[in-house]
């Protein structure tokens, strides 16, 4: 897929080897697709055309009354006239300058609802793309699609089209009327206003290089920033001691950036001189030969008609530079819409059946039937996975790190789907129950707990929106963080920061755990941190976890001894497989993974119980 940035930061005028190697096939469908965006608008559209149509052949026309106002009014020595011609001029430029802001208001109209019904239909799109999809692709990506390119859009239908539009039209007025005056020098008029753009073009040139460069230099400066200055980049610089490096870093860059910025505002000197030095030698070169005709040819001639066709040159120096760069500006336009389409059509890999079910009286039974499932063909992740939950029971799922623990519990509320076998609840595979239904019965509390930048209520009421405050504050109570909640200066009205880092992570796994409750699902679904809590943290978190399983269906990834032990089974995978299955009691014994995981990972636990190992464990359970 072709990346780049939208038109916008580009500038205009040139395409880059990027661009020049990516040029987008431009084929029937794609016009036609495109065309379909534009077509609810039509009306508009067509008004818009006529507005350009009619402005820009009014704005010429004052500069073709020019030649009757000293030809009829300053020459001819006609007050009335002149008067009534400078009038009618003003009126015109008036009604021109009048239809151009209607005909700017229609365009941003346009440009704008195009724009908005293609986000949202990009944002919907988006949300139903897969798990697979976020974890694939960056989002960076991702927003620049949503943002700059969108945006380029925008850009497309109020620039370029306008001045496609607007520029041909003046063209092709200013050449008639020129033609009309006088063929000799319209003719001139035509050799020498594309030569005269070349200089300009050369100056344009390296003018865009310059911005190119200083903004790479940007988005390096940007890249420094938001890696250091950002929460945990800090953390990592202030830990590695990289302060001093960080900081020579960023001064390297901020000096280069200096320095082009001097050398392009330098550049727009030397544009600007450029441009005026050579679009004044036209004018002169008209005076010149309409001059010699007058004197010495063609005594029809007036100098108000000379004046005229000065003032018309003057004006096809912005069009012709302007239509030269069409092809750019539409390369550049296709690209945009080719990357765009491409991110619509991204298949929605979860799609709800036409046909899907809603359950009555779920009671939230889970059955993996001979499960297979991989992110990747070449690597099997999960293999034959068999396994049934009735309601109200418990399961707790144990295995080493990577042997798809969360995998098997994505495949539940249809993050991902199953490559083999299926997955059911209440015994309907998954994939025939209607996903908003589905989810909406599903709980899960993962490992990493995300909360948005907001108060805590308002985190705790995503779940449901329509939560009481009471509900809420039993949520919490059962989730053993109320009282943490009310000893807080603002109490539910706490703020918990960027991503909740202004919580702890015990903290913000309770938070879970309650806005999970608010939710009220059949099957709760606790995948356990496995970053070490302190043992206050860990008990706490325990015991809001130990009475949601005695009273729901549930499934726990566990790390902890505690966990384990409330689940009424364990189950035991390794790369991908369910090895062993039973009681504590019996799997503790057998010599398998199990009593590995044991001695090596829920050691720990015990020895920090001080208890001999095994022994009260094995009461216990
Ligand atoms: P942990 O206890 O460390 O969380 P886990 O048992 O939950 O591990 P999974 O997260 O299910 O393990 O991962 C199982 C395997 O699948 C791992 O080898 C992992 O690298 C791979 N995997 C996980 N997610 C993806 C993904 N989105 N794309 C490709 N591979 C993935």
């Amino acid at each position: 897929m072709s990346m780049g940035p939208g038109m916008g930061r580009m500038g205009r005028g040139f395409l880059t080897e990027e661009e020049k190697a990516n040029r987008p096939k431009v084929t029937k469908a794609l016009l036609r697709r495109i065309f379909s965006y534009l077509l609810p608008y039509w009306k508009q559209l067509l008004l818009v055309m006529l507005c350009i149509a009619v402005s820009s052949a009014l704005s010429l026309y004052p500069s073709i009354l020019t030649g009757r106002i000293i030809d009829e009014g300053l020459i001819g020595r006609d007050l009335n006239m002149l008067i009534r011609l400078i009038i009618l001029s003003l009126l015109v430029m008036l009604c021109a300058n009048l239809i151009g802001v209607a005909e700017s208001y229609l365009n941003t109209w346009i440009a704008q609802h195009i724009t908005f019904d293609m986000r949202n239909a990009m944002f919907r799109h988006l949300q139903q793309m897969s798990q697979r999809f976020f974890t694939t692709n960056s989002q960076g990506d991702i927003i620049t699609r949503m943002t700059s390119d969108i945006d380029g859009v925008r850009q497309v239908i109020t620039n370029t089209f306008t001045s496609i539009l607007s520029n041909s039209i003046t063209l092709m007025i200013a050449l008639i009327a020129m033609f009309r005056k006088n063929w000799i020098l319209a003719l001139i008029g035509i050799v020498i206003v594309p030569l005269f753009t070349i200089p300009t073009r050369r100056a344009g040139r390296t003018r865009w290089e310059l911005t190119r460069e200083s903004q790479e230099c940007n988005d390096n400066i940007n890249g420094i920033l938001n890696e250091t200055l950002s929460v945990s980049g800090q953390m990592l610089v202030k830990l590695f001691n990289r302060e001093e490096k960080e900081y020579r870093k960023y001064e390297a860059a901020n000096q280069k950036m200096i320095d082009l910025n001097i050398r392009e505002s330098m550049a727009g000197r030397w544009f600007r001189v450029t441009m005026s030095t050579f679009s004044s030698i036209g004018p002169m070169l008209l005076y010149l030969v309409g001059g010699i005709l007058i004197m010495n040819y063609d005594s029809s001639l007036s100098v108000g008609d000379i004046t005229v066709l000065v003032s018309l040159l003057g004006r096809m120096y912005g069009p012709v530079n302007s239509l030269l760069n069409i092809q750019v500006d539409w390369i550049r336009s296709m690209a945009l819409f080719t990357r765009l389409f491409e991110y619509y059509d991204m298949p929605v890999e979860i799609r709800n059946d036409p046909n899907a079910v809603i359950l009555e009286n779920p009671k939230g039974n889970i059955e993996f039937d001979h499960v297979f499932f991989h992110y990747d063909p070449e690597r099997e992740i999960l293999k034959d996975i068999s396994f049934k939950l009735e309601e109200g029971r418990s399961i707790a799922i144990v295995g080493p790190s990577g042997s798809g623990k969360s995998t098997t519990i994505n495949l539940i509320p249809r993050l991902y789907d199953v490559t083999g076998g299926s997955v059911r609840f209440d015994g309907v595979d998954v994939r025939k129950i209607d996903l908003t239904f589905l989810r909406s019965q599903i709980g899960m509390v993962t490992q990493e707990t995300y909360l948005f930048n907001g108060t805590i209520r308002e985190n705790l009421r995503y779940a449901r929106e329509d939560a009481t405050e009471e509900e809420i504050v039993e949520a919490c109570k059962k989730a053993n963080i109320h009282d943490f909640i009310i000893a807080q200066p603002d109490g539910y009205d706490t703020m918990v920061g960027n991503r909740g880092l202004k919580l702890s992570g015990g903290e913000k796994q309770r938070l879970s755990i309650a806005r999970v409750l608010l939710k009220d699902p059949a099957v709760m679904i606790f995948d356990e941190a496995t970053s070490s809590l302190d043992s206050i943290s860990e008990s706490k978190i325990q015991e809001a976890i130990d009475p949601l399983i005695e009273s729901r269906t549930s499934i726990l990834i566990a790390h902890r001894l505690s966990t384990i032990l409330a689940a009424d089974e364990i189950i035991v995978i390794k790369a991908g497989e369910i090895v062993e299955r039973g009681q504590h009691k019996d799997l503790v014994k057998q010599g398998g993974v199990y009593t590995e995981l044991y001695r090596t990972q829920f050691g720990r636990e015990i020895e920090k119980k001080a208890a001999p190992a095994g022994e009260p464990v094995a009461a216990n359970a």
